[in-house]
């Protein structure tokens, strides 16, 4: 983590008022949240909705605090007290991991895209892990706060850092690229969320590329090839690129992909790769890692040995063994129609089951034309690979409605209650079978989950 003077912090962040004795303390470490306070560490009270950190600013200090920046808009600062003023704590957080992070010999990795972020974060960091000293986002800690506290909390002895960069609007990803000036940057996919913020996919498009604007001259950027979207817009900005995809045209893509159980395994060239994941997608996420990891160094057969240790957070494409003897593939955690589809391709090419049981539900904030998302998933689902399809809620009604397209009826059951859901399920669900169980976190399809497994 950070460690610097008071002095180095003061001019870090713009900031002044620092009494005299106090220039040459250390402060080691920074946080936003009062109750984290450790030793030595520098306090920065942000101003939120509910919260105003400064109301704990005396407190910070009397647990350990080195120092504390204060707003200088807020009344009463602690007085006698190591104090730096800023004009805003949130742009004084930002610059602090900015400056840090440039202080560093340190390559960065930058990672945006609508779906996969901490996926491929993860990946990448399981390949760099092999040959480097690797500092990467803790789970899902991606915005205007989390990326400055993660920048922060790295130590200097880090060689690379893989920083996951979300967002909920335009500007954001902007932001997040100009503090970390990344030397690689990803975009792993274009999708549908947030377009409720944004409009349209080219709007998300547009937001996602706002990566590049803080790559380093000499920076590569690697995209999802597939997305035209990205394609058209690339060729404008003028940028060293790699990209990934399913088509030959990527610079990388796989030769060949079996999807078992217990993992991927997919060809680059003639060399065989396996990553313990599950889906289809997670190809994409492997070779935009791949493509990072090369592009810095990484032997094949370190890459090789990198993927194999791949752990990816729960609830993502999950498999559990029921008690009856079936697989359940749980991926209640999120979902998205591109999500929603890479889901349902992967049941659809497993092979050795007995039957195949999609259960889905909602996807959440889409916006105005969420209706058609729900209906065109449906109508990906190919009858000769599903048996049943269940769906569940007001636009889980719409993926049956799709389904029912190219479906026959009588194999397409909707509800709007997990209850009877439930008992037809369980009442259709033999040894042998595989269910998959997604939607959007909000419907609680774990519900689902926990009933079939016990
Ligand atoms: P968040 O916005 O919550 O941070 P994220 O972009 O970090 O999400 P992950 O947490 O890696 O994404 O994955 C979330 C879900 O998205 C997975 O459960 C999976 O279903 C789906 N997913 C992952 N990678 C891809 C991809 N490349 N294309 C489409 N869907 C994907
Ligand atoms: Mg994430």
């Amino acid at each position: 983590m950070i460690k610097r003077s008071l002095l180095d912090i003061e001019k870090m962040v713009d900031g002044y008022g620092l009494e005299e004795e106090y220039k040459n303390l250390y402060i080691s470490g920074v946080t936003t949240d009062s109750r984290q306070v450790g030793k030595d560490s520098l306090f920065i009270p942000l101003v939120g909705d509910i919260y105003n950190g400064h109301e704990f600013g005396e407190k910070a200090l009397k647990d350990g605090a080195a120092a504390v920046l204060w707003q200088k808009s807020e009344k009463n600062p602690p007085k006698d007290a190591p104090v730096i003023f800023v004009e805003n704590t949130l742009t004084a957080l930002q610059a602090l991991a900015k400056s840090y992070i440039s202080q560093l010999q340190v390559k960065v990795v930058g990672v945006t895209g609508s779906n996969g972020k901490t996926t491929t974060k993860d990946m990448v960091g399981s390949l760099l892990e092999t040959t480097y000293n690797v500092h990467k986002t803790k789970g899902n800690f991606n915005n205007h706060i989390g990326l400055p506290l993660t920048v922060l909390s790295m130590s200097e002895e880090t060689e690379v850092a893989v920083l996951e960069m979300g967002m909920s609007g335009k500007g954001e990803i902007e932001l997040l690229s100009k503090i970390a000036h990344p030397d690689v940057a990803v975009i792993t996919n274009i999708g549908e969320s947030h377009l409720m913020d944004l409009g349209s996919r080219e709007g998300i498009a547009e937001a996602k590329l706002e990566i590049t604007k803080g790559l380093k001259r000499d920076g590569l950027f690697i995209y999802h090839g597939d997305e035209p979207l990205l394609q058209e817009r690339v060729s404008d900005l003028s940028l060293k690129t790699a990209t990934f995809g399913e088509k030959s045209t990527n610079d990388y893509y796989p030769a060949e992909i079996t999807q078992k159980l217990t993992g991927t395994s997919f060809k680059v060239g003639n060399e065989e790769y396996f990553i313990p994941v599950l889906g289809k997608h997670n190809v994409w996420n492997a070779l935009a890692a791949y493509a990072v990891a090369e592009h810095l160094g990484v032997k094949k057969e370190n890459i090789k040995e990198g993927f194999l240790s791949i752990k990816v957070t729960g609830m993502r494409l999950e498999l559990i063994e029921a008690k009856s003897g079936a697989s359940i593939i749980n991926d209640a955690y999120n979902a998205s129609p591109t999500s929603m589809k890479a889901a349902i391709d992967l049941i659809e090419n497993l092979n050795g089951f007995g039957q195949k049981f999609v259960v889905l539900g909602d996807m959440l904030e889409l916006g105005e034309e969420e209706k058609e998302y729900h209906r065109e998933v449906g109508r990906v689902i190919k009858q000769n690979n599903i048996s049943h399809i269940f769906t569940f809620g007001r636009l889980g009604a719409e993926i049956a409605a799709g389904a029912k397209e190219n479906f026959a009826q009588e194999f397409v059951h909707h509800f709007e209650e997990k209850s009877p859901l439930i008992t037809l399920l369980k009442s259709l669900v033999r040894k042998n079978d595989v269910v998959l169980v997604k939607a959007s976190r909000g419907m609680k399809l774990e519900e689902v989950v926990n009933a079939l497994i016990t």
